[in-house]
């Protein structure tokens, strides 16, 4: 697929004032600072689309944007920050639960995880939550090009171990770079598989 048109839509701060469409939605969210707005602007290839390194925790409202005029691409806030959480339990706000467990026209969520490092228990308990809720979701390893491909390998690998047993049959594990756009052919192809489903 190839990304003609990406427009910023609306911001809105809760499931009631997301826009009222029946719009496929593909969603991105992540720890602050794991790349999913770099990872955003390198998917539409617009520099600016999403703000990059906007402070963390200021950022907790749903971002809609459309693609090629036909499917939405939805940035929602980030989770775990460490200026909010006061303990390492999973801190995401209720707007964005609710819009992952009620939003119907979500097709898929693409998770972001930050490829350098060992498994975090943030991550774990998200993807554990995701996966109850019933979202199809994709594990998308970021900043891939600032180690070697043996090390992403070995850090996926691990948090694969990591996950629950029972959601092992997740749908992809995509390892990917904004700077060199290594896994953004991957996601588009994802997301124009589900958008002919
Ligand atoms: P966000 O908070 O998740 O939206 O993260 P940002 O997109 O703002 O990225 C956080 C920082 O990581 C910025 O300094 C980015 O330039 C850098 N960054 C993001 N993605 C990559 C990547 O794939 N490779 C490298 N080398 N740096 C990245």
């Amino acid at each position: 697929m190839q990304i003609k048109s990406a427009i910023f839509k609306m911001s809105a701060k809760n499931l009631e004032a997301a826009p009222d469409w029946q719009r496929p939605e593909f969603a991105f969210i992540g720890r602050s600072n794991v790349g999913k707005s770099s990872m955003i602007n390198m998917l539409s290839n617009r520099a600016g689309l999403a703000k990059v390194s906007a402070t963390p925790g200021k950022t907790q409202l749903l971002n809609f944007f459309i693609m090629n005029d036909n499917w939405s691409l939805v940035d929602l806030p980030g989770y775990g920050f460490a200026k909010v959480a006061k303990t390492e339990k999973i801190n995401f706000n209720e707007s964005v639960g609710d819009y992952l467990e009620h939003r119907e026209n979500l097709r898929q969520v693409f998770v972001l995880i930050d490829s350098r490092l060992p498994p975090q228990r943030i991550d774990l308990d998200f993807v554990n939550w995701l996966g109850d809720c019933g979202v199809p979701f994709s594990l998308v390893f970021t900043k891939a090009d600032k180690q070697s491909a043996a090390k992403t390998a070995a850090t996926t690998e691990a948090f694969l171990a990591a996950m629950p047993s029972h959601l092992s049959g997740i749908p992809s594990v995509i390892r990917s770079s904004s700077k060199t756009g290594g896994g953004r052919l991957e996601i588009l192809r994802e997301i124009d598989a589900r958008l002919k489903d």
